[in-house]
């Protein structure tokens, strides 16, 4: 999903710089002024899994690691009168699990739109609908009651006379299961169904599903299977708005049954061109991988069935996906049609489509060179792109991502197209930590604006802003669930505070050592479901660090690093910096220092590096700081050069409140008069 405001800075915070140190620390001289934690916090679903090896310190999925595999055939029939879907659809669950699966869990998105189930959203349903009609199950040819009296199929319990539905007004419900599905057993599932797509004049992406009865963008459209893994069980998660979605990986075998006249996009491949296009559509896609060019497949004035669409009254649409973990479509009434290729480095050419409105032409003219830069950028900075082809909607959800498919024009034409590398190929639970895929996107969007504009992505002074927002208690760490974030914080947690991080990291290791790892971390959970924990491992393994304090400092508290340089004395040939840290997070001492334009020669300090002929960049490690004292006594031996300027955190990477104070000399407030001298240090080295 996108999101427009991607840092936001409560203005009160900035305040919060104001409030100096005390120096209370002094009084107990036996306590250190200050504990480092060191270690990453376990939960007890992480230690378990580490016990079983289905994951470990590694950060690779481990020796023993498993997931469901859920493979579904939907047969669904779109009503433009009524704006109801029909469907019939059969699910293969196979239980790859060692576990006995005496339940299965089942999410019911759509129940948002019933108006009186839990939201953690301002934006409200637009429409008020009967939410997922489900009107028969069956469990391997079982039929499962669906008003019973008790629910059943606790863990304690003895398996019900029939498999029992509860929870089916709400977005998760449970079958309780007659027969158990044993370890690496399998059961068929079968739904009726029935959906209104909510349309109305709503706000909010995935509220609005629909314009009229002339196009619709059904999403979370029909009963899933949800999530059993070795962290949590059964995914107990209410789908209450904002975070989104964790699915089982599977293959796609779905017919959309639709007037004929309209065209139908979607997640997979068309199976069936012959039966649904024009020859002339057919003939015009394909030359789409042979031409660099925007070709019209189906154009604004090629209206109706016959025309737009093969001849007759309803057609069907037959759509394959082998391994994607959702399904999402579109369809319209008048449907312009366009596609161009992207080339995939070692795949070569896919297309990418564009479905959308005539008359709104113009936030499509630029979206599919968006979304091919995009896809080649991505595909060199992480892994190549994994899909066959890539789908642009149109519709009133416009910022929002499924496999294969992103509701979006121009707008987040970038963002959404970053979504298929997190969470539709290495797929995290964005319900409990959106910053795995929203904030990881958010981070390569700078990289792929800078590389769209031909410039270098600056990273800078991002890693030193998050010291203006630390500290509000409003604030939830980003390893608590963001389904409960809370209104005020859920963009910044889920979306912003991910580059900050990952800008203080390139400020310790280096910005492509960061982007390496990642892209090796990526490359080791495809189609599977990492936890934030094995990111943690396996980044710290790749970079070589013992990250620890790192993590635990970002990702499970709001605490800054507030640096600042207290004095600085020079005595003979050396020079001493007190640095001082005013916040819980550590961080490494890096220290810019300026010398005058001539005078005795600059010596050479080991842990020094020159970037110009009078300016030296000096590094010392962040355990300068585990024995516990806030400041630090930053020697630097230079010889007898005069030293004009030192600058704490050069690059701006650390979290800081009030940044005024890493220069020395103090800088004076601008003033008539004002000399370059005077003016405020920029981030960089
Ligand atoms: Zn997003």
């Amino acid at each position: 999903m996108f999101r427009f405001s991607t840092l936001s800075l409560p203005g009160a915070l900035i305040l919060a710089g104001l409030l100096a140190p005390s120096a209370h620390g002094q009084a107990a001289a036996s306590l250190p002024e200050r504990a480092v934690r060191r270690d990453i916090p376990m939960t007890n679903a992480i230690r378990r899994a580490h016990a079983a090896g289905t994951r470990d310190s590694t950060g690779r999925p481990g020796r023993n690691y498993w997931q469901l595999r859920t493979d579904y055939s939907i047969r669904v029939s779109l009503d433009p009168a009524t704006s109801r879907l029909s469907g019939q659809e059969s699910v293969v669950i196979h239980n790859t699990s060692p576990d006995t699966l005496r339940q299965i869990g089942l999410r019911l998105d759509p129940n948002i739109f019933l108006g009186n189930t839990p939201q953690a959203a301002p934006w409200v349903p637009s429409e008020i609908t009967d939410g997922m009609v489900v009107s028969r199950m069956s469990v391997d040819g079982r039929n499962v009651n669906l008003t019973p009296s008790r629910p059943g199929g606790g863990p304690q319990q003895a398996p019900p006379s029939e498999p029992r539905a509860t929870g089916l007004n709400t977005t998760v419900a449970r079958v309780a299961l007659s027969n158990p599905i044993p370890p690496h057993g399998r059961a068929t599932l079968e739904v009726d169904w029935s959906f209104k797509v909510p349309g109305g004049p709503g706000v909010g992406h995935r509220m609005t599903m629909r314009w009229a009865d002339t196009l619709y963008q059904p999403t979370q459209w029909y009963p899933r299977v949800a999530v059993y893994d070795d962290l949590r069980g059964w995914d107990p998660e209410l789908y209450l708005g904002p975070s989104e979605f964790y699915n089982n990986f599977g293959r796609f075998d779905v017919r959309i049954d639709v007037p004929a006249g309209w065209i139908v996009s979607g997640t997979g491949v068309l199976q069936n061109p012959q039966e649904v296009l024009t020859p002339a559509a057919r003939a015009r896609l394909a030359t789409v991988l042979n031409t660099d060019s925007v070709v019209t497949i189906v154009g604004p004035d090629e209206v109706g069935p016959g025309s737009a669409t093969a001849a007759g009254d309803r057609l069907t649409w037959h759509f394959v996906a082998d391994t994607v973990n959702d399904f999402a479509w579109a369809t319209a009434k008048q449907f312009v049609w366009q596609s161009l290729r992207a080339t995939i480095p070692t795949k070569g050419p896919v297309p990418i489509h564009m479905v959308y409105l005539p008359d709104r032409a113009q936030f499509f003219r630029d979206a599919g060179r968006i979304s091919r830069h995009a896809l080649e950028f991505y595909s060199k900075l992480w892994f190549p792109y994994q899909f066959p082809q890539l789908t642009l909607q149109d519709g009133p959800s416009a910022g929002m991502e499924y496999p294969m498919v992103i509701n979006s024009n121009r707008g987040a034409a970038d963002h959404e197209t970053a979504h298929q590398w997190w969470p539709m190929v290495v797929s995290n639970n964005e319900t409990w930590y959106g910053w795995m895929d929203e904030g990881f996107n958010q981070y390569m969007n700078i990289l792929s604006a800078a590389d769209a504009g031909s410039r270098a992505p600056v990273l800078d002074n991002l890693g030193q802003s998050y010291g203006r927002v630390s500290g509000s208690e409003a604030e939830a760490p980003m390893m608590w669930n963001a389904n409960y974030a809370g209104p005020q914080f859920y963009g910044f947690t889920t979306y912003s505070k991910t580059p900050l991080m990952l800008s203080m990291l390139g400020g310790i290791v280096g910005d492509s050592a960061v982007q390496r790892a990642h892209s090796e971390w990526g490359k080791a959970w495809l189609f599977k479901h990492p936890s934030p924990w094995d990111w943690m491992f396996f980044m710290q393994k790749a970079l070589g660090r013992d990250l620890g304090w790192f993590w635990y400092y970002w990702l499970f508290t709001t605490e800054s690093v507030d640096g600042s340089i207290q004095d600085v004395r020079t005595a003979g040939i050396r020079t001493t910096v007190t640095v001082r840290q005013g916040g819980q997070m550590p961080s490494p001492v890096v220290l810019k220092v300026r010398f005058a334009a001539s005078g005795p020669a600059i010596r050479p300090m080991q842990n020094a590096q020159m970037t110009d002929s009078v300016t030296a960049i000096v590094t010392w490690p962040v355990d300068v700081w585990f024995a516990g004292s806030r400041t630090f006594a930053a020697h630097l031996m230079f010889g007898a050069r005069k030293i004009e300027q030192i600058t704490l955190d050069p690059q701006c990477r650390f979290p800081d409140s009030d940044p005024s104070d890493n220069v020395w000399p103090r800088q004076p407030a601008r003033a008539n008069g004002d000399t370059p001298a005077q003016r405020p240090v920029a981030c960089g080295s």
